[in-house]
């Protein structure tokens, strides 16, 4: 049986990288979309197990030492982690895994499985970012605040990706994204 690929997908809270893999489970057949953990509270509509899996930090930690995160870092003061064993076997059942998560867990991972292949979604600018974040309305002007600061440190990792997609038009991004999932996995759209 063929051998999954492995995609990271990062970029700062607020670029789209959420409703670009949305757009992509729906376009590129064998795509599976890693469900992270994390301590952060879950937002309004936000389904435990679907969005993510939230945990207290104890729990968190518990898991950590069990080694069951194949990566997991401290973003915005929060814990977010991906668990290693679906990611493993959908791979190896070949799928294309997607993780969506932050550059730290990203080059963490890389180093791991350095055929993992890292995507980073940018927006138009900073200014379309912080509108973005504020419309959606789940955060205080100190957590946006703190989103925007870690927008800036991010940024600086840009060039240790292997792919970078300006998500200005949603659907021309999801054309970029796709075509580099299909390149993978050499198929044609
Ligand atoms: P949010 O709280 O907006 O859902 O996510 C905040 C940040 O955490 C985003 O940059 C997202 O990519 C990152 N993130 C989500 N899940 C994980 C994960 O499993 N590991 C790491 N390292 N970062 C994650």
């Amino acid at each position: 049986m063929r051998t999954g690929n492995l995609i990271i997908i990062s970029g700062p809270s607020g670029a789209g990288k959420g409703t670009l893999v949305d757009r992509l489970i729906t376009r590129v057949p064998d795509v599976w979309v890693s469900v992270s953990a994390t301590t952060r509270p879950p937002r309004p509509g936000e389904i435990d197990g679907k969005d993510y899996v939230f945990l207290s930090d104890e729990e968190f930690m518990r898991r950590v030492l069990a080694d069951e995160f194949l990566e997991w870092a401290k973003v915005h003061g929060k814990r977010y982690g991906t668990l290693r064993s679906t990611v493993e076997q959908k791979i190896a059942e070949g799928r294309q895994v997607v993780l969506e998560i932050d550059p730290q867990g990203a080059a963490q991972v890389k180093t791991l499985m350095p055929e993992a292949v890292l995507v980073f979604i940018l927006a138009p600018s900073m200014a379309e970012l912080e509108r973005r974040i504020r419309s959606r309305g789940a955060e205080t002007d100190e957590q946006v605040a703190t989103r925007l600061a870690t927008a800036v440190r991010e940024l600086e990792l840009v060039d240790t990706y292997d792919f970078v997609v300006e998500n200005e038009d949603v659907s021309r991004a999801t054309d970029q994204l796709a075509g580099i999932l299909e390149s993978l996995s050499g198929k044609e759209s």
